[in-house]
């Protein structure tokens, strides 16, 4: 069902090539809010080969805390090595870390006045080592958790704080994206025109739809059945209220973006082996590694589906033009 006409100045999916992707001079640095979601996100945009293999890429992750960080850290390591990026780790504080996260359901809350002390903080650790001209990957937020968007809105702030020779890329956060509505529902709260932010449902739909998504994963545990249900029930709630936050009721200036596709050709087995590096995280969001690695791909195929080509897999960006205010910014 749609809610929103396509804006007709909207421009939906130019194809690209990783190639011409990383050939841009510069860093090309990835932020990942936790280990594991620029992985999950963009693997098989990191393990195409290109002519511009050498291309400075860095992956940073955000947030790392908790007893299992250093665990997580040295699968972080491994995964940028197998995907050719050099790695820093900002070692932030996790959400369950931070003073405004009560409970788990406070992981899914609207970005604002709470969380601008550590989106600053991103931002002040950050700045300083980043030199232009670069292109930044951050997450679009898909599925509402708190972290994706302070690390959503930092990048934000780091492209107004550059100017435009900061190109600000976002990518689709999986496994988020794999939840039915869940990329319509993010791109109509930014205010996109484009047709894929139109693939929304009615209300009750979603909600089913992101109750279903979470009782399919390991994560909800080996709670009685009714207590999964009634715990998926309120976490898709409070998902989706997090998620129907208004481009303007946000802090910062208007988004305009328009998405890229790149097609993927990684080497065989790559990405599971990239999947299998992240064990300690592999059991919550699907059964084994192969069926994860299933999923991720899945999606690849349906953005290529989505983009007219029929069995091939593609990554999908939504390039930021919004961000510098209304009258570009220049350091
Ligand atoms: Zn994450």
């Amino acid at each position: 069902m749609s809610s929103h006409a396509p804006s007709p100045s909207a421009e939906t999916e130019g194809e690209g090539s990783p190639a011409a992707l990383f050939a841009p001079p510069g860093q090309h640095i990835f932020l990942s809010p936790h280990a594991d979601d620029v992985a999950f996100s963009c693997a098989g945009l990191l393990a195409t080969p290109t002519a511009a293999g050498a291309a400075r890429r860095q992956l940073v992750t955000v947030f790392l805390s908790g007893p299992d960080a250093d665990r997580r850290r040295a699968e972080d390591q491994t995964v940028a090595k197998l995907l050719g990026c050099d790695y820093r780790c900002l070692e932030l504080p996790d959400a369950p870390d931070r003073p405004e996260v009560h409970n788990g359901l406070d992981h899914f809350m609207p970005y604002g006045p709470p969380h601008l002390g550590i989106a600053n903080e991103i931002v002040h650790r950050l700045l300083p080592r980043l030199t232009p001209p670069l292109t930044l990957y951050a997450p679009l937020a898909v599925g509402g958790h708190i972290d994706h968007r302070i690390v959503h809105e930092a990048a934000r702030a780091l492209a107004y704080h550059i100017g435009p020779a900061l190109r600000l890329m976002f990518y689709e956060d999986l496994p988020y994206a794999l939840c039915p509505y869940s990329l319509a529902r993010r791109l109509s709260a930014l205010g996109d025109g484009s047709p894929r932010a139109t693939e929304r449902g009615r209300p009750g739909d979603e909600q089913s739809a992101y109750r279903r998504w979470l009782l399919s994963m390991p994560l909800i545990g080996d709670r009685l059945p009714g207590l999964r249900t009634l715990v998926a029930h309120r976490v898709a709630q409070v998902a989706l209220r997090a998620d129907q936050q208004p481009a303007r009721a946000r802090p910062g200036f208007t988004p305009r973006l328009t998405s890229h596709v790149y097609p993927l050709s990684p080497p065989a087995g790559l990405e599971e082996q990239v999947i299998a590096a992240y064990a300690s995280q592999c059991p919550l969001f699907a059964t084994s590694t192969q069926d994860l690695t299933r999923q991720l791909a899945s999606y690849g195929q349906k953005v290529g589906e989505q983009h007219g080509k029929v069995a091939s897999r593609y990554q999908r960006l939504w390039q930021e033009h919004g961000a510098y205010g209304p009258t570009p910014h220049r350091s």
